[in-house]
């Protein structure tokens, strides 16, 4: 008996051909080491096919957190580079300036700060619900979408009962 022949396929996302067991590994290993933007195995974690040959349920989630991860919290435009995982480029230049209260002409970026202000919100996860603030948002969906790119399951957003800002 000879070594029965690796079953090879196309991968679209990758425009490369190998096998199926090497795929799989690849979604294994995209999933255990979250690899960069930059990276061939960037196109992995959220591949269905590569879960399929892994034999894993992929996380209903991934999806969403994937296209969540590419978009800007504060100013929710797609960001191809984001700064510390808040900020697209833009947005972190003006948030440096309002932190430093000093724009390009020396002068505190007034338009920012007066938008500048703290949030609470409310976020389920199905099992708890945990009361969650942020100091300097510009407004709700911005710690909205921060908590949207981080997750790791459904998640439902509310505006906190009687929970008083302070
Ligand atoms: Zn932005």
């Amino acid at each position: 008996m000879t070594a029965p022949a690796l079953e090879m396929m196309r991968c679209d996302k990758r425009s490369m051909t190998l096998s199926k067991a090497g795929c799989a590994r690849l979604w294994l290993s995209a999933q255990e080491d979250r690899p960069k933007e930059w990276e061939g195995r960037f196109a992995c974690i959220g591949c269905r096919v590569g879960a399929m040959g892994a034999g894993k349920p992929m996380p209903v989630t991934t999806e969403a957190v994937e296209a969540w991860r590419n978009v800007c919290p504060r100013c929710r435009r797609p960001a191809q580079r984001m700064i510390g995982n808040r900020f697209c480029v833009s947005c972190w230049n003006r948030n440096r300036e309002a932190t430093v209260m000093k724009n390009s002409k020396g002068n505190p970026p007034q338009v920012l700060l007066a938008r500048l202000h703290s949030e609470i919100v409310a976020v389920s996860d199905g099992a708890a619900t945990r009361v969650v603030r942020e100091e300097s948002v510009v407004d709700l969906a911005e710690i909205i979408v921060l908590h949207a790119r981080a997750a790791t399951g459904a998640l439902a957003f509310s505006r906190p009962a009687a929970v008083h800002a302070g």
